[in-house]
């Protein structure tokens, strides 16, 4: 019996006097008037330090959207208690059953809960309207339906039986609880990472970032309503290292599914590796980190696609993806005609609150961010080596906001076109045409990361080799295309280097990462 794919989520467009429109603009302004008090949630149950963080608006200094409890070394432990306690039960309940509670959660943010999701990833996060549909519904949506799909082939997957033999495949969980650490871009991946487990019959201990808990906090919600038991995933905002060293001490740490900085996830590797000899198995670590990704353009390219990458590319979400484009490399011949329609789009792109749906870029996250990436920009004015050729301003007076800015620059080393700044900066380097080989070695070795890169060519020969030369350079390889916004089903996300482990979020893959199958062989 074939089983049949879930179609993907449609998009939402909240047209000017639409019913969507006026239903996500009144749930702005709900929030907006009520402060919620977040606790963590462990065994099911709310528990509350007293230890407080603040939900933060990145556009609005002096708004909060409530306040959310911290856990420390105490809750993590009982987390650890909880979560053992409720493993046997979760891991011999029926899959059919453990994947209805993900399926009928998928539903609950399509229907009654969509509205308020995307209003706190707005406020919360950020995003506009549309990156805030996108991602918290539509991509989680399809990871909660594609993961249903895909966990329903490996259980039904079984191997051959001889006459004299019978052969089964049980895909146990691993033993112990998983350890998901979630962004603050995604509430999508926010959800993805302690749910993909949890589906393969785990417990799950989940640390949100810090700055955002409120939209992670309606997903625990929602699990919750969905049918989730107490103990299957507990819910512990708080500091990295408070949360993280008793989590990375225990030794019945099973797994991490991660995404965030390099940094992070190497000294998570690294505290795994001391602790080795406590843990049961050895852990399985599937994270997903930065990158530096790049925009290779042939001198055949089409001018208006090679703008709207970039500008979609690089600024969408205020370049605050792991995949967005921040170096590019255009040949000299091409250069005059897209700096021209660069800058000419640059122009129209509007900076402010998410609150008008015309703003397409919003203010950066915290003020760790906006420091990191106006330094960055600030180095760029002080260097010779680098011309700012849009953008440059900044403004912390009210919210976190930087304008898109294009640096131009003559060394293709130069710091823009190496460091991952996670900000609205892209870094541009003009090569002499008959370079388009070397330019792409260059680009090769240019940086650690792996994760996502285009290239723009018409010509054939162009794009083969490239995809040749840069085989190792993008887990995501796009052509003629912008290299962010994959989708769930189409473009398994993930890329490999210091990017991460290329376990490629949303497919099968992933959730194979969470079994440790056990093979049964009867004689008759
Ligand atoms: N999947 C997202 C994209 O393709 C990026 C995810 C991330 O930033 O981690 O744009």
């Amino acid at each position: 019996l074939a089983i049949d794919p879930p179609a993907n989520e449609p998009v939402y467009q909240y047209r000017a006097g639409s019913d969507e429109r006026k239903r996500i603009k009144d749930e702005l302004q709900r929030l907006k008037a009520t402060e919620v008090e977040i606790p963590l949630i462990i065994g099911g149950k709310p528990v509350k330090t007293g230890n407080l963080g603040r939900c933060a608006v990145p556009h609005d200094h002096n708004q909060q959207l409530g306040v959310f409890h911290q856990a420390g070394e105490k809750e993590v432990n009982m987390a650890i208690e909880a979560s053992a306690a409720a493993s046997e039960q979760w891991a011999s309940m029926d899959w059919q059953d453990r994947l209805a509670i993900f399926s009928k959660a998928a539903d609950l943010i399509a229907g009654p809960r969509r509205m308020a999701l995307n209003a706190a990833t707005m406020l919360g996060q950020g995003k506009n309207v549309f990156q805030a549909e996108i991602d918290a519904a539509c991509e989680i949506i399809d990871f909660l339906r594609f993961n249903t799909y895909y966990a329903t082939q490996i259980y039904r997957q079984q191997p051959g039986s001889g006459s004299a033999e019978w052969n089964q495949m049980e895909y146990r969980p691993l033993e112990g609880f998983v350890f998901a650490v979630t962004p603050f871009n995604f509430t999508a991946i926010a959800g993805n990472l302690p749910s993909a487990p949890a589906m393969m019959g785990n417990t799950v201990l989940w640390k949100p970032a810090s700055t955002a808990v409120y939209s992670a906090w309606m997903l625990m919600e929602i699990f919750m309503e969905a049918g989730l038991p107490p103990g299957v995933i507990n819910f512990l905002p708080g500091s990295g290292s408070q949360v993280g060293n008793p989590i990375m001490a225990s030794p019945n740490l099973a797994g991490i599914h991660f995404t965030g900085s390099t940094a992070v996830f190497q000294g998570l590797w690294k505290k795994a590796a001391e602790n080795l000899s406590q843990y049961r198995s050895y852990p399985r670590i599937v994270g997903e980190t930065g990158g530096k990704d790049f925009v290779c353009v042939h001198p055949s390219a089409d001018l208006d696609a090679v703008v709207a990458g970039l500008v979609r590319g690089a600024f969408e979400y205020q370049g605050q993806k792991c995949s967005a484009a921040s170096r590019a490399y255009i040949p000299e011949s091409l250069w005059p005609g897209i700096k021209e329609k660069l800058l000419t789009a640059m122009a129209s792109i509007k900076v402010g609150p998410p609150e008008d749906f015309s703003n397409f870029v919003n203010a950066v996250i915290d003020r760790s961010a906006f420091d990191t990436i106006t330094a960055a920009i600030d180095y760029a004015k002080e260097h010779d080596a680098a011309e700012i050729i849009a953008g440059g301003g900044y403004d912390d007076s009210t919210g976190f906001f930087i304008d898109p800015t294009v640096i131009v620059t003559a060394d293709p080393h130069f710091k823009t076109m190496e460091e991952e700044l996670f900000g609205p900066v892209l870094t541009i380097y003009v090569y002499a045409d008959p370079d388009y080989e070397a330019m792409l070695d260059l680009c090769d070795k240019t940086s650690p990361y792996g994760l996502t890169g285009a290239v723009f060519a018409k010509e054939r020969s162009a794009i083969a080799v490239a995809r040749r030369k840069l085989v190792n350079a993008a887990g995501n390889f796009y052509i003629n295309d912008k290299p962010t916004g994959s989708v769930v089903g189409k473009q398994p996300f993930g890329g490999a280097r210091a990017s991460g482990t290329n376990d490629k979020a949303g497919s099968i893959m992933n959730l194979y990462r969470w079994v440790s199958p056990r093979t049964i062989k009867e004689n008759y």
